[in-house]
């Protein structure tokens, strides 16, 4: 059987704690799709092309064959659903993230019943681990070495203090 796991998010930019989730549902499903929310009442700071072109770019460095990165709006079951995904993918770093995921898994399971949402635990060490994090930390012109996949980190760093 066949099992094609979404996994959406801003990616505002894409961060190593992104990517340890990524690597977990690698392991798990045939294919995972990364979903790039293009409409995000976020205002992003990188566009949805430089997002999508971003992880295209890890995904490349990486040798993940397994993964395909595309962007979507409206909602996020029917996007599932419109690729044969059974499940969403998220990640958990906190008991913060914790009531906001749990809030929307059960909207989407209204939704969707067919659907059902994993969750990977943060790494320990990239539990603080946060885009907004690394907005802030590249704004003012520190170090995100570590932070983000090293085959994105220079054009993150540029486009941060470009901004
Ligand atoms: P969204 O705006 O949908 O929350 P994000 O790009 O912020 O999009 O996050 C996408 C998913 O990745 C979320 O499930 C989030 O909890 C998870 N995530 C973000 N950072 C980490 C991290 N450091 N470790 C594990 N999961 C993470």
């Amino acid at each position: 059987m066949s099992h094609i796991g979404v996994y959406p998010g801003s990616f505002d930019p894409f961060t190593v704690g992104h990517m340890d989730v990524l690597l977990h549902a690698v392991s798990l499903f045939e294919t995972v799709q990364v979903g790039v929310l293009r409409n995000s009442a976020k205002s992003p700071v990188f566009t949805t092309e430089e997002r999508v072109t971003m992880i295209e770019r890890v995904i490349e460095a990486e040798k993940l064959s397994s993964v395909r990165v595309a962007s979507f709006d409206g909602l996020l079951v029917d996007y599932a659903a419109s690729i044969g995904a059974k499940y969403i993918i998220r990640g958990l770093r906190a008991i913060t993230d914790f009531e906001y995921e749990f809030q929307i898994a059960a909207l989407n399971r209204r939704l969707n019943r067919d659907i059902c949402t994993v969750y990977f635990m943060a790494s320990p060490e990239h539990s603080f681990l946060s885009s907004s994090a690394v907005r802030e930390i590249g704004a003012m012109g520190g170090s995100i070495e570590g932070l983000v996949p090293p085959s994105i980190e220079k054009t993150i760093a540029e486009r941060l203090t470009n901004q």
